[in-house]
């Protein structure tokens, strides 16, 4: 979430700046767990970097349903509650997120609009899973994505690593580095191996 910052540190003229966004879940209850076996997930928009609402099933068998995909007030803003307002100035202070702004807000609008009404939460679910209640889902966690926007308004939707003597900066690792983590990790390693 701080990646930015550290390289900034170093870095004169970084050219880009983390902006977290949160990624919301609802949980689907225990009686209703059979609808879902496998993952279920949508086409992905390529104009978009996230990819909308799914059902994941994990290993211990709950079937998480979302995330969406809100600005985060802050960037440890894992409760809509939790707002740095310093942290949002820098947001909203940065060209790069401006222009995203004024590119998604409508898309934004509608995120918003979908953290705070479980209707229009479902209604998207139900697209992919038409069966699918309101009263099937619980509140279930969040996660906040560390999205590196540059300055020309682009969400940098692919691994960004930049090396300079002696460091390593790891400045965009978005969905699926979780999937490719052992990847990115060797590939670190590699470069690592190299410099030091
Ligand atoms: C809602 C959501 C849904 C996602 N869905 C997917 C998906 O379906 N598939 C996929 O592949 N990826 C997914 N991702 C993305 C994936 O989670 C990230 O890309 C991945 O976790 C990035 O890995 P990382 O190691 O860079 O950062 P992290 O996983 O955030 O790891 C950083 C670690 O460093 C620790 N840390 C921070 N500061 C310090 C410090 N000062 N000292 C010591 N430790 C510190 C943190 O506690 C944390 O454990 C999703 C992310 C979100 C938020």
């Amino acid at each position: 979430m701080y990646c930015d910052k550290i390289a900034a540190y170093t870095v004169a003229d970084l050219q880009v700046k983390i902006v977290p966004f949160r990624g919301e879940y609802y949980s689907l209850k225990k009686e209703k767990r059979a609808l879902v076996n496998h993952l279920i997930y949508p086409v992905p928009d390529p104009n978009f970097p996230f990819l909308g609402v799914h059902f994941t099933r994990r290993i211990d068998g709950e079937i998480e349903a979302g995330p969406n995909a809100v600005l985060a007030f802050q960037r440890e803003g894992y409760k809509k509650s939790q707002i740095n307002l310093s942290e949002l100035f820098e947001i909203f202070g940065w060209k790069g997120f401006r222009k995203v702004a004024v590119k998604y807000w409508k898309t934004g609008l509608g995120e918003f609009y979908r953290s705070y009404n479980k209707n229009a939460f479902t209604h998207a679910l139900q697209k992919l899973l038409p069966d699918i209640k309101k009263e099937d889902l619980v509140p279930g966690g969040a996660g906040v994505r560390a999205q590196a926007c540059d300055k020309e308004g682009g969400l940098i939707d692919d691994f960004y690593i930049k090396e300079l003597p002696g460091q390593i900066h790891v400045l965009n690792a978005p969905s699926p580095a979780a999937t490719s983590s052992l990847s990115i990790g060797k590939t670190i390693a590699e470069l690592a191996m190299k410099q030091f």
